[in-house]
């Protein structure tokens, strides 16, 4: 993609860890890489089709003054959001915040950070067999709809569908929908458990009955394996409860470890259940 680049902005601020780099502030020097299509505005020579990056600029100074952080990191992270949050036209930002009189007792040039943040796709399965599952579940639709860094860009039709694994316990009403986020993957899993437990989930016994279940299907094609999480869903191949909704807003979606649209697994699933 295209990139719009500011190169070493110069900020007067207070972040660190030791006390008088809060009270004195220092010299920090910024970079980013904005990665925009561009290619509208070159061909129309309009700035309103791009990103204008002297307000970039003013942003950032501003996210870097406004606020004290300890970290670089965390200077880092707030105004690389608050750039998303602002420029939809940006895709993605690779921010550097590098630190020219760093306190260390030594000489260097700089010490500093880099991070990567961006605009994500994911997919998200919905399912809940416990209490009003309909009322539960466009309620919590509409709660994640109201979350800053989530926005819900299509959603599947939600259908009953027999429990799966513990099978003596009711129906389930499953569907998935597809959403944008600023999030970062462990980020956007702590946010779907909070909400959850708002909507009264207890994990009591595994797939068991639950009144909420927010599983990520799908992250950008990210293929992760950590303790708390396992993307894409390890079993979402062997469950016609995922694949039916998805494959309504997503048939042609790549599964990054299958390489198989969701659509050839979908139809790969029926033929299985036949035969
Ligand atoms: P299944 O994951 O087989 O559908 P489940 O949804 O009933 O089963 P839960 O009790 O909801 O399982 O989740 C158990 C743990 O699974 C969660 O605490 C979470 O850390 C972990 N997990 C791993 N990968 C994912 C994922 N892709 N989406 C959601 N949770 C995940
Ligand atoms: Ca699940
Ligand atoms: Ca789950």
């Amino acid at each position: 993609m295209d990139q719009i680049t500011i190169k070493n902005l110069e900020i007067f601020a207070n972040h660190g860890v030791y006390e008088e780099e809060n009270r004195l502030g220092q010299l920090f020097i910024v970079s980013a890489v904005l990665y925009v299509n561009t290619w509208r505005a070159g061909n129309k020579d309009d700035l309103d089709m791009s990103v204008d990056y002297g307000s970039v600029c003013k942003m950032i100074a501003d996210c870097m003054e406004k606020k004290t952080f300890h970290l670089i990191e965390a200077a880092a992270e707030y105004t690389a959001r608050e750039i998303l949050r602002a420029f939809p036209l940006v895709h993605r930002v690779d921010l550097t915040i590098n630190k020219p009189w760093a306190p260390i007792g030594l000489h260097l040039d700089t010490a500093g950070v880099t991070i990567h943040r961006g605009r994500h796709r994911a997919y998200i399965g919905v399912g809940s067999n416990i209490g009003d599952s309909k009322t539960i579940i466009s309620m919590a639709l509409k709660h994640i709809s109201g979350i800053p860094d989530i926005e819900i860009k299509k959603c599947s039709d939600f259908i009953i569908t027999p429990p799966y694994g513990v099978t003596d316990q009711p129906d389930f009403l499953n569907g998935c929908v597809e959403i944008e986020t600023l999030m970062e993957p462990e980020e956007l899993l702590d946010t779907l458990n909070q909400i959850e437990k708002i909507f009264g989930r207890e994990r009591v016994i595994h797939w068991g009955p639950r009144t909420l279940d927010l599983d990520i299907l799908f992250y950008d094609d990210c293929v992760i394996n950590t303790k708390r999480l396992t993307v894409p869903h390890p079993d979402m191949a062997n469950r016609g409860f995922v694949l039916e909704p998805l494959n309504q807003i997503a048939g042609w979606y790549m599964h990054p470890l299958y390489h198989k649209t969701v659509e050839k697994l979908y139809n790969e699933w029926i033929r299985g259940r036949k035969e």
